[in-house]
């Protein structure tokens, strides 16, 4: 049996190591934490959900209008309502497949927005 190393198993993928230091770094336990989006301009608000720990903007883009809409700094002020959008890291197939900037975004901790579908 050989005791040579196995270089093909060594192969380095640097961002792949960067996004692993990313993932253990934010690997703490998720509080589900909600927060509220409102349209500067049309007033829609949005509630999203936290599906993984890490960092979330402080402004979002209205799909209505397209104006900013301002975080509530995750003060619930639509305590009754389910939120609609959920915040997620995505997984490195599909951080792969990001733009340089997104990849950027989720390498410090950022993550994205996606709709939430109730079955
Ligand atoms: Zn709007």
């Amino acid at each position: 049996m050989s005791n040579k190393p196995n270089f093909a198993k060594m192969k380095r993928n640097p961002l792949k190591d960067k996004y692993d230091m990313m993932a253990l770094r934010y690997s703490g336990e998720v509080e589900n934490k909600c927060n509220v989006y409102t349209c500067r301009s049309c007033r829609h608000k949005v509630k999203t959900v936290d599906e993984n720990t890490g960092v979330t903007p402080m402004f979002i883009r209205c799909d209505r209008c397209n104006d900013l809409m301002n975080s509530a700094m995750y003060n619930d002020t639509m305590p009754g309502e389910r939120p609609t959008k959920g915040w997620y890291r995505p997984s490195y197939t599909e951080f792969h497949g990001l733009s340089a900037s997104e990849q950027d975004h989720v390498l410090k901790g950022g993550l994205l927005l996606r709709d939430i579908k109730f079955v």
